[in-house]
């Protein structure tokens, strides 16, 4: 598709960030290109209107100001950006996943290894029923983690995933092999 390339050259390479020898992919410069950040979502749209999708979890890390003693740690989600669009366009609800003590209701939670230590995504009780068919979004994957506690949290409550859906993945951190044989779908890859 030819909005592919246009969609890769506005994500920002940043070298050394939040740390040294991590090459970020920034998609900040995407949401500043109108035209990219549309295809981006119009390309989602295309793939799952009409397939029945009650369901768009979304978990989003963006502007990592505060930096842990330079991990990811400190990255915090801070806007959902990609998941909203997407639900309103295929008609489907958006459920937000989170950080720690960010969701005020009742919550239930999965926590997922990191290169160092260990994190925590909740989602409130009560906001996915049985048998519902679910999207999960987020703007990367890099080794699967992240998408397979959003998984695991969307199972237990009775979801179906029906897929992961990703705007990059880092192949050579081969997350897709965490995510137990559930489809992927990435517009970009980076090596
Ligand atoms: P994983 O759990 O697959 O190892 O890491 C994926 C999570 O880390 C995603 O939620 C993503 O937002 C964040 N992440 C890791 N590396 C990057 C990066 O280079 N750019 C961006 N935008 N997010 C990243």
């Amino acid at each position: 598709d030819p909005r592919i390339h246009g969609i890769k050259t506005k994500i920002r390479v940043v070298p050394n960030f939040p740390k040294p020898g991590i090459m970020f992919q920034d998609i900040t410069t995407l949401l500043l290109d109108p035209k990219a950040f549309k295809d981006t979502i119009d390309l989602f749209v295309e793939r799952y209107k009409g397939k029945n999708i009650s369901v768009v979890a979304d978990r989003f890390s963006f502007c990592p100001s505060k930096i842990d003693k330079g991990t990811f740690k400190g990255i915090e989600a801070r806007g959902f950006i990609f998941g909203p669009p997407i639900a309103l366009a295929i008609g489907a609800k958006f459920v937000p996943l989170r950080k720690p003590k960010k969701l005020p209701g009742d919550v239930i939670f999965e926590e997922y290894t990191l290169e160092y230590g260990k994190d925590r995504l909740e989602m409130h009780v009560g906001a996915v029923e049985l048998g519902e068919r679910a999207l999960v979004v987020d703007d990367l994957i890099a080794t699967g983690g992240t998408l397979c506690a959003a998984m695991n949290l969307l199972e237990r409550v009775g979801a179906e995933v029906v897929e992961c859906a990703c705007l990059i993945e880092l192949p050579d951190l081969q997350g897709r092999e965490r995510l137990n044989g559930k489809p992927l779908y990435v517009l970009v890859e980076y090596q």
